[in-house]
């Protein structure tokens, strides 16, 4: 058995999965069968590799930025900016209240698509459905390959709590 730590990209949740193999954590990640336990996205990642051995509790979690979809970097080379500062100062968390909510005024008039991202941008750049901006999950794969398609794909600058999940 292989333990993975994973993270779903719309809103952050760190949560663990165990799997046969590497191979078999990709199947069931391409098969979209990986969902967060905490929002049910399907659009998950591998964080940083477990140990694979028993941990013991008082483990403390760092929080993670929100996974970039346009560029997906290889797992050896993912890396989490840390720091031991116990408080974090105030302007930070100033601004980072602020940037959520300059966040949440710029999706005010966005619909939230929730795992159909890929498809709604998709029928909206091919003029099958009216104009509109959306916002929702993809995978990193789905991401690129809008990317390369010539299709606006832009990371959310701050999680995003999808409104299913908020109740
Ligand atoms: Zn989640």
């Amino acid at each position: 058995m292989i333990a993975f730590d994973l993270i779903c990209a719309p809103g952050g949740h760190r949560f663990e999965g165990w799997f046969a193999s590497s191979t078999e954590y990709e199947r069931q990640l391409t098969a979209q069968l990986l969902c967060c336990p905490t929002c049910g996205t399907s659009a998950v990642t591998k964080a940083i590799m477990a140990p694979n051995v028993a941990r013991k509790g008082n483990q403390s979690t760092v929080s993670q930025p929100a996974v970039s979809p346009l560029r997906p970097q290889p797992e050896s080379e993912q890396v989490v900016a840390v720091s031991n500062q116990p408080d974090m100062p105030a302007e930070i968390e100033k601004a980072i209240a602020a940037l959520g909510k300059l966040q949440n005024r710029m999706l005010e008039n966005s619909d939230w698509v929730g795992n159909k991202f890929a498809e709604e941008a998709r029928a909206i750049h091919y003029g099958e459905t009216p104009e509109r901006i959306i916002h929702g999950s993809a995978s990193a794969n789905e991401a690129q390959a809008l990317f390369d398609e010539g299709i606006t794909v832009a990371p959310l600058p701050l999680p995003f709590v999808p409104p299913e999940a908020k109740n």
